[in-house]
């Protein structure tokens, strides 16, 4: 096997990984990138509402503010300090980010722009500000672009299409990856001294979804059998408008510019759920709400979704009775400018032109708030305790600082990525100059070449393809929006029964070693059917109703006994795993005391009975 030895290797080139692999560099250190897509293709690339940061350039804005507001949408789980420095650090973060040359889209007075987002709100509460920073609805396509070329500046070398597939533990020490180069099929080493993973989400375990197929979460369920727990998986974000049935996305900037949510009776059900946020309730809030205007016979043509209406005769009526300045009114223009992307998905997808049709949307899929565990510096830790992995880190989407707790806010995710990939990669260049090498085992990768030789001679009668429908199809059933004991049990059982035909049953019809997307796909199963079985349990361990975890059977939050992290352990065993979950690790609640305690009891009297729905 071919060994690459780099100081840092950084395990995907989203957001957090190039922005990882830059301050690594910009450090000092020798930095490799691994990615199964080409850096540009990954999906932060699909980014379209915004990067929040409370610069504070249209209205009176400060980071305190963003730190209540990621606190409160995390339904308290969020950890306080870590959301501190989330928006303390995130209007730097933006303002180097324009530095670097990225095209923000620019307010009268040239300064960068901003735009409403659900939850994000100004003095604790009172009234929605504007924090959404820009470029379009093409955000993340800009900052990956950027990243990208500051990347080549620095000198970062790139193995683009090779994919990781195990993680190199030495003595509880992460020594470094396997991978495959899909070009070849041949295996490969990376051996490094920090080892960055940074691999996105895992929307594909559910059928609708907002998420790309590359999304496996692969870089989660290697840690998770190498001996990382996985924190907080129950939550998983359903974002309330995918285009319905497809599950592509339609930003929540549809509306931050004033669009709203109409059911079959033509209402705007929102004001009867959330009334003083209306359409720009917390997530979780509206997709609930759209579920439950679904079960009482109300969504359109009573076929489960609902209408996303941006017309600007309909969004000026409501403007013009909340009493808005006409200078906010909209007009067709003003869409065709700010949403050029969303106006071509629908025309091109669903032949609907949104200046002049409402559109079909639904509940889709879309964001993990749980994942590998880290510290503020994008350290992996292993326990309650907060033990460190040395030789492993993580950020972005794939880890759990954490700062989303059980839900997370619009345009969080983005400064997620800038604010830890940086920490994280600035980490990493001290911690490669402070530490030996560890030296690789005679038959590192021994055990994931067994796996793909498994995987390719497989001679049973289940096919990836039918396996990842059914998983998909269970976890939108039984995992998804709401959840009682029964449909998770449910929702576990058909994983069990799915997992044993993986492991005893398979079948793929190319064995060839050369861009064998069968076998690649066959492999990236195995994570999805790994983490829709923690997130099961996880879910049916959490008897209470917080954020995105919504239970019938359970439906007041439970701070008594669950104001703390799930941390869900793996014993090793791939085939027949056995997994434990703990609650053992509290929620870090430094400032409810401080700075914020005033605001956040305030509103917990003011807002929270109001918005909560089920
Ligand atoms: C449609 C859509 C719109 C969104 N809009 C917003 C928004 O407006 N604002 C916001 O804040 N958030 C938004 N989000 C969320 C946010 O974009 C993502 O959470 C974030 O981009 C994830 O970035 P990442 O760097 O963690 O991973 P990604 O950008 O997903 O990149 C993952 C990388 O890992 C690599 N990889 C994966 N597995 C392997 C492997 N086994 N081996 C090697 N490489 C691997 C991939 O090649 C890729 O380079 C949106 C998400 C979606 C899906």
């Amino acid at each position: 096997m071919q060994i690459h030895k780099h100081d840092a290797i950084i395990i995907g080139a989203g957001g957090a990984g190039l922005m990882a692999a830059l301050y690594a560099s910009k450090g000092g250190a020798d930095v490799a990138v691994v990615s199964k897509l080409y850096p540009t293709r990954s999906h932060t690339g699909t980014a379209q509402g915004g990067i929040g940061a409370a610069l504070g350039n249209l209205d009176d804005d400060k980071p305190i503010y963003h730190t209540y507001d990621t606190i409160k949408g995390g339904d308290y789980l969020t950890d306080q300090h870590a959301a501190k420095i989330l928006a303390e650090n995130a209007v730097d973060a933006v303002i180097e980010l324009e530095h670097m040359g990225l095209p923000f889209d620019r307010t009268s007075a040239m300064r960068i722009s901003q735009r409403r987002f659900g939850g994000h709100t100004r003095e604790f509460g009172k009234e929605l500000v504007r924090r959404a920073c820009h470029a379009a609805d093409r955000t993340g396509h800009m900052i990956l672009q950027t990243l990208y070329q500051q990347c080549i500046k620095n000198d970062v070398t790139f193995f683009d299409e090779f994919q990781v597939v195990d993680m190199i533990v030495v003595d509880g020490v992460c020594a470094g990856v396997v991978a495959i180069e899909l070009g070849t099929g041949e295996f490969h080493i990376f051996h490094g001294k920090a080892n960055f993973f940074a691999t996105g989400g895992w929307g594909r375990c559910w059928s609708v979804t907002s998420n790309a197929h590359a999304l496996t979460g692969d870089g989660a369920a290697i840690a998770l059998r190498r001996g990382v727990p996985l924190q907080d998986m129950e939550f998983f974000q359903f974002h309330p408008t995918g285009i319905y049935r497809m599950g592509i996305l339609i930003t929540e900037g549809v509306r931050g510019e004033g669009g709203v949510l109409i059911n079959d009776r033509g209402e705007r059900f929102m004001e009867r759920y959330a009334p003083s946020a209306k359409d720009l309730a917390s997530r979780d809030v509206v997709s609930r709400a759209i579920y439950l205007e679904t079960r009482a016979g109300r969504s359109i043509k009573n076929r489960g979704y609902v209408h996303l209406d941006i017309r600007p005769q309909t969004v000026n009526r409501y403007f013009a009775e909340e009493g808005k300045d006409r200078s906010d009114f909209i007009d067709d223009a003003t869409v065709e400018r700010k949403l050029p992307d969303i106006l071509d998905f629908c025309r091109t997808y669903l032949g609907v032109d949104p200046v002049h049709e409402p559109m079909p949307v639904q509940p889709t899929a879309h964001y993990a708030m749980g994942g590998i565990p880290t510290n503020v510096e994008a350290e992996v830790v292993i326990d309650a305790a907060g033990t460190l992995m040395p030789g492993a880190f993580a950020a972005g989407e794939t880890a759990c600082v954490s700062v989303h707790g059980a839900n997370r806010l619009g345009t969080n995710s983005l400064v997620d990525l800038v604010v830890f990939g940086r920490r994280g990669g600035l980490r990493m260049a001290d911690y490669v100059k402070s530490v030996d090498w560890t030296d690789l085992p005679k038959d590192a990768g021994a055990e994931i070449q067994a796996e793909f030789e498994r995987i390719r001679q497989g001679s049973g009668k289940s096919r990836p393809g039918e396996l990842r429908a059914k998983m998909q199809q269970t976890m939108m059933d039984n995992v998804g929006v709401f959840r009682t004991q029964e449909t998770l049990q449910q929702g576990m059982n058909d994983l069990a029964e799915l997992r044993e035909r993986f492991y005893n049953d398979l079948h793929i019809d190319d064995k060839s070693r050369v861009f064998n997307t069968d076998l690649m796909e066959a492999w990236e199963l195995g994570c999805l059917l790994d983490l829709a079985d923690v997130t099961a349990r996880a879910a049916s361990e959490r008897k209470e109703s917080r954020g995105a975890h919504s239970r019938e059977d359970h439906q007041q939050r439970d701070d008594e006994n669950y104001l703390a992290h799930s941390l869900a352990q793996h014993d090793g065993n791939w085939a027949a795993p056995s997994i434990q979950t703990s609650f053992d690790k509290k929620v870090d609640l430094s400032l409810w005391e401080a700075e914020i305690a005033q605001g956040i009891a305030e509103d917990q009297q003011k807002f929270r009975p109001k918005e909560r729905v089920y």
